[in-house]
């Protein structure tokens, strides 16, 4: 999910490409072990999400005689952690570092998880959802002032 303007402002330094926040972001990686403190994929992991979220490196395609051929993000190709082989749509995992708060100016560590995709977006969604009711319920409240 885009970071909104007016909340990139909140973050430190005033943007997401500030130092303050390059810093904490190197820091938060680096705790995590460069992996996602969600479901423990690596970050820059390519392979692909089974339907229960389990990732699966991708299989090389073949060789061209003298090194391997690997599936690119945004193709469908075999995957596998050595137990299960699935054909599945090729990704490259970006971990990105979640406020656990949804507040960009809360940025104690213990605010803070770095995570890939899925699990930011899961993380996300809950506030979304949240957000949507609390919309719906303002608009039906504004509603009802104008009701005859
Ligand atoms: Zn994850």
């Amino acid at each position: 999910m885009p970071i909104k303007p007016e909340n990139e402002a909140l973050y430190p330094g005033g943007s997401i490409r500030s130092a303050e926040w390059r810093e904490i972001r190197a820091r938060i990686q680096q705790r995590a072990g460069n992996c996602c403190e969600g479901c423990g994929v690596g970050n820059g992991a390519i392979g692909g999400r089974a339907r229960d979220g389990t990732f699966l490196p991708r299989l090389p395609l073949g060789d061209n005689g003298l090194r391997l051929v690997w599936p690119q993000p945004g193709e469908t190709a075999w995957c596998s952690d050595g137990r299960r082989w699935e054909k599945l749509r090729i990704i490259r995992i970006v971990c990105t570092t979640a406020h656990l708060d949804h507040d960009p100016a809360h940025n104690d560590d213990d605010n803070l998880s770095f995570l890939c995709q899925r699990c930011h977006n899961r993380h996300d969604q809950t506030h979304r959802r949240a957000n949507a009711v609390a919309t719906r319920r303002a608009r039906s409240a504004i509603g009802d002032l104008f009701e005859p």
